[in-house]
């Protein structure tokens, strides 16, 4: 059975989950405003405004007229205004100290959250403290102007800020296992002696590319490189100066390559090169030039190494296993011809 990538599966669901929660937002907003017996002033403006922001965010998410994190930021600004000026309004109004909070109150923390989403999580824990603070702030300046505790309004006040607190510390805490989940992850899918994508993960972008392949038809190419007689290099000069040289080539092919394409260490002395949006001609243009930056550069002091690399091309109903072992198949061809040269795998023409 095929299996989505995470990566791809976790951009989706994010983007539903804002789709959701906006439009549950301006109903929310609307319901506050004609739902209540009397409607106060403030509320009265800006929670129709409110309604309608969200509506125009969703519209534009939807739409995809502009990126999801453009939106997710409106979003927390929005909000953040409209709950903070809302508290500030009620505080030095007097009706927060009368009366305590109101029914809106309640959806002060989701902003913790959403903060969570749409920002880094340093910057999140930055601003949803910030957030409560200047939320807590609105006490003094209420007292400040006169205001005075009933004491029908303390309970509900103190709940207010105490919950917020427990959201606050709880989403930071959860924030904290995402990053260290994002770390383990970022670990399990790199290979440890270069830093370069390993197989596991490079099996996921190959997976990743022919998905887009198929609903785009957008070629794409697989290189398998396989050094020269690397054994030699280890008997000769030890294993620690075979990993130096593994390390520094690892470096110069990625320097000789483009952004968009990727390298991975597929295994032992054994490098993948998966080439987006690269037809065959190119492929070959890109195993040449990386052939010859790795030729006529001194790796460890002074050592010079060859490769040998097979090119498979994209094929319609492609599986990652039938891509990998068409390139890996060609890359034994090059061997058998003689070693340091590239051999291509029979190519898709449409
Ligand atoms: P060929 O041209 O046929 O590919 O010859 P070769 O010597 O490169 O091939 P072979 O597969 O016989 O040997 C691969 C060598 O790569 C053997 C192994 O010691 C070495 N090797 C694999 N992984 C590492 C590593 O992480 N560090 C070091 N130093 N050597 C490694
Ligand atoms: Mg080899
Ligand atoms: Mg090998």
């Amino acid at each position: 059975m095929f299996r989505l990538p995470p990566l791809h599966d976790l951009a989706a669901h994010r983007r539903r989950v804002v789709l959701i929660l906006m439009p549950l937002g301006a109903l929310a907003s609307l319901a506050g405003r004609w739902l209540s017996i009397q409607v106060n002033p403030f509320d009265a403006v800006f929670e129709p405004l409110l309604a309608l922001a969200l509506s125009l965010f969703t519209l534009l998410a939807w739409r995809r007229w502009v990126s999801l994190r453009f939106v997710e930021a409106g979003l927390v600004m929005v909000v953040a205004l409209y709950q903070l000026s809302g508290l500030y309004y009620y505080a030095l109004q007097g009706d927060l100290f009368k009366l305590g909070l109101t029914a809106t109150a309640m959806w002060f923390p989701v902003l913790f959250a959403l903060a969570y989403l749409a920002m880094t999580p340093s910057g999140a824990a930055l601003f949803s403290l910030g957030y409560f603070v200047i939320a807590l702030l609105a006490l003094p300046s209420g007292f400040l102007v006169g205001h005075q505790f009933a004491p029908a309004a303390i309970n509900s006040v103190v709940q207010f800020y105490l919950v917020n607190l427990a959201y606050l510390g709880l989403i930071g805490l959860y924030a904290r296992y995402q990053r260290e989940h994002a770390a383990l992850k970022r670990q399990a899918s790199s290979d440890f002696l270069t830093g370069l994508a390993n197989r596991r993960q490079a099996e996921e972008l190959i997976e990743l590319e022919l998905l887009r392949f198929q609903r785009y038809k957008e070629q794409f190419s697989v290189l398998m490189l396989d050094l020269d007689h690397f054994k030699q290099i280890n008997d000769q000069y030890g294993h620690s100066v075979g990993d130096q040289v593994l390390r520094e080539l690892s470096l110069q092919l990625s320097r000789a390559m483009r952004e968009s394409d990727s390298l991975a260490r597929w295994g032992g002395e054994e490098f993948m090169v998966l080439a987006s949006a690269t037809s065959l001609a190119q492929a070959e243009q890109l195993a040449e030039r990386l052939s010859l930056a790795l030729k006529n550069q001194a790796l460890a002091g002074n050592l010079y190494i060859t490769m040998s690399v097979g090119i498979a091309v994209s094929e319609p109903d492609d599986t990652v296993e039938q891509l990998v072992s068409r390139a890996d198949r060609a890359m034994y061809q090059a061997k058998a011809l003689g070693r340091n040269q590239v051999v291509t795998h029979g190519a898709y023409r449409p």
